[in-house]
């Protein structure tokens, strides 16, 4: 379905000296700076997964996305979409994909999303009563229909991202590459997203590639995991899997500041008395903590995903310096 294998990018810049006299003679020298932003990376993706791309910033997931939507070309290894290759950009392949940003917008400024989504059905060639099937659907899902004729420029971003996802949507594609698409919404329109974006997997089965920030938006939508650092694959497995190796301990956490619970190992923590135990401990820590505490209110948590991905990131190989031995 999606098959990468080996697959590099390395970008060519040039290189700059300061100034303006830098600015002139680099317009004459041709000196550049290889980066290397994919390094021999390889998976494959089955049709109607929902898988995560995580890494931290500059890790290489974004140039990964364009070269599977076929925005940028591989420098080496081999990529298949749908059995095409991407950088071919044939318009089959092209109707059947889409790719959406959440820090580029593809709706004209001026323009009501109303209009972009009609020159959208031109450019997709979408029969008309196939694009108003589509379109009304996603007015519904989106609750869009106050939005339609608004000038984007009036939208707030939460609405621009509604807009936004619609239009890249109408043409119905089965391979959906979202790069960071709830980036700077609130956390109501971030949940609304999310929920469109599962609705758009289990109706139409289509494949979902993600990357974000949030790690909420990993924890709902994607129990696959990519990851990657530096350009390299670290991981591909189960979110749950990658959870129980790194951060098998659960909180059992009681509310309210209770000094009698240090003894048995709590600590405070913003009002509340927070302990680390390993699953099979937790049962007999509860006991204990209602003993001390006879009217506690008690939980019990996992450790959120954002640590689990802080101690991976911090756990993992340094690797070596460039031109090492
Ligand atoms: P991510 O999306 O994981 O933050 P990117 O794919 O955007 O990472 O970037 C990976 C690396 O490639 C970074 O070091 C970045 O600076 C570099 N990079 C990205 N785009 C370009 C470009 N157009 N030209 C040169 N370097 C780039
Ligand atoms: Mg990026």
């Amino acid at each position: 379905m999606i098959e990468v294998q080996h697959l590099t990018k390395t970008y060519r810049v040039p290189l700059k000296e300061p100034g303006f006299v830098g600015s002139v003679r680099s317009l004459f020298s041709r000196a550049y700076k290889d980066v290397e932003a994919v390094k021999d990376l390889s998976f494959t993706i089955q049709q109607g997964e929902r898988v995560g791309f995580l890494g931290p910033n500059g890790a290489g997931k974004t140039t990964t996305l364009k070269m599977l939507a076929g925005l940028l070309h591989p420098t080496s290894g081999a990529v298949k979409v749908l059995g095409a290759r991407p950088q071919d950009r044939d318009p089959a392949f092209l109707r059947q994909i889409t790719l959406v940003m959440g820090q580029k917008q593809q709706l004209l400024w001026d323009l009501p999303p109303r209009e972009t989504f009609e020159l959208n059905r031109a450019m997709y060639g979408i029969p008309r009563p196939e694009f108003k099937n589509t379109l009304d659907e996603l007015i519904a899902l989106l609750r869009i229909e106050p939005l339609l004729d608004k000038p984007v420029r009036n939208l707030s971003l939460g609405e621009r991202m509604k807009c936004e996802l619609a239009a890249a949507l109408l043409h119905r594609p089965r391979v959906l590459f979202l790069d960071e698409p709830t980036i700077g919404l609130d956390v109501e329109m971030q949940v609304q997203v999310r929920q469109f974006i599962a609705g758009i997997n289990q109706r139409f089965g289509a494949t979902v590639l993600l990357t974000s920030h949030y790690m909420q938006d990993i924890a709902a939508l994607t129990p696959r995991l990519l990851v990657i650092d530096e350009g390299r694959l670290r991981y591909d497995g189960a979110l749950t899997e990658l959870a129980r190796e790194m951060a098998p301990e659960r909180r059992v956490v009681v509310r309210g500041v209770e000094p009698a619970l240090t003894a048995l190992g709590f600590v405070e923590d913003g009002g509340k008395m927070v302990a680390s135990v390993a699953p099979e401990a937790v049962n007999a820590l509860l006991t204990r903590a209602l003993a001390a505490v006879p009217l506690a209110e008690l939980g019990v948590e996992e450790t959120p995903l954002e640590e689990v991905m802080g101690r991976y990131f911090r756990k993992r190989d340094p690797a070596p310096p460039e031109g090492a031995p």
